[in-house]
């Protein structure tokens, strides 16, 4: 690889699987009965707020039993030393990046950990639950919900992830099927605009053929090697 200095990383649920996050495939695609799509969608909510929000509240609550594995300490210990530009763009909407002490974060497909008031638009952090349809501590309207870019919603923040597209020398993909897009089509946006691009997954995801370089195996094993890698060839 020629001289690195920006890079931009995707990572998505094959980052946490080890923390004991079931990514959203291994969850079978299926919750009492639904398919997993079906309660991320806003007619689920329009239809069945109750179901959707005990889906989500039910993650919520997960999630904080978990910790942060090997992979998200590399990536962080990689953001407290790469002095060049790093953005790590989660899909994730758990915080695992954050408690191994990641700050270059990005959530585009939101937080677990904010609830979205549909009635002031603001973000309130939350760890509680939303099926008791609690008020909004801004507004006191109680119009609630969870603060996740379901299926048919824009991500967020794609202005930025594009800038950083843009000016990346290096694009890493780490733990994601490459089957929701427009996450997906990063690796060839980045490609066309010039970065070299690796691919760090447990098995080859339906975009590998776009990436220069492929490494397979568990995140905790070769997203640290990577990371040595990197470090010590600066
Ligand atoms: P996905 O489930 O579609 O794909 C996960 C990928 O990770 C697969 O290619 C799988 O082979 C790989 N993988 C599984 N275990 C791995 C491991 N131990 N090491 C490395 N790779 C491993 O998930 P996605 O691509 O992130 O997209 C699905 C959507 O689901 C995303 O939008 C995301 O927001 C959401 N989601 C998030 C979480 C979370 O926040 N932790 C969990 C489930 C789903």
């Amino acid at each position: 690889m020629n001289q690195i200095r920006n890079i931009v990383i995707l990572t998505g649920a094959g980052v946490s699987a080890e923390s004991g996050i079931d990514t959203f495939r291994d969850a079978g695609g299926l919750w009492e009965q639904h398919r997993v799509e079906d309660v991320a969608t806003p007619e689920a909510f329009a239809r069945d707020p109750e179901l959707v929000l005990r889906f989500y509240d039910m993650r919520r609550e997960a999630i904080q039993t978990k910790q942060p594995n090997a992979a998200h300490h590399a990536l962080a210990r990689l953001d407290a030393e790469w002095r060049g530009e790093l953005l790590i763009v989660t899909q994730n909407v758990d915080d695992l990046h954050e408690r191994a002490g990641a700050t270059r974060v990005l959530h585009m497909h939101g937080e677990h950990l904010n609830a979205w008031c549909t009635a002031c638009d603001e973000r309130s952090p939350w760890t509680g639950p939303l099926l008791d349809r609690p008020a909004c501590p801004e507004c006191g309207v109680a119009a609630l919900r969870p603060d996740v870019v379901w299926f048919g919603e824009m991500p967020y923040r794609m202005e930025e992830i594009f800038a950083a597209l843009r000016e990346a020398d290096l694009f890493v993909s780490i733990g994601t099927s490459g089957a929701v897009y427009p996450a997906a089509g990063f690796v060839r946006n980045a490609r066309e605009l010039g970065a070299a691009t690796l691919e760090l997954n447990l098995e080859p995801s339906q975009g590998s053929s776009w990436f220069d370089e492929s490494r397979h195996g568990p995140a905790t094993e070769v997203v640290p090697a990577w990371v040595d890698e990197l470090l010590t060839r600066k």
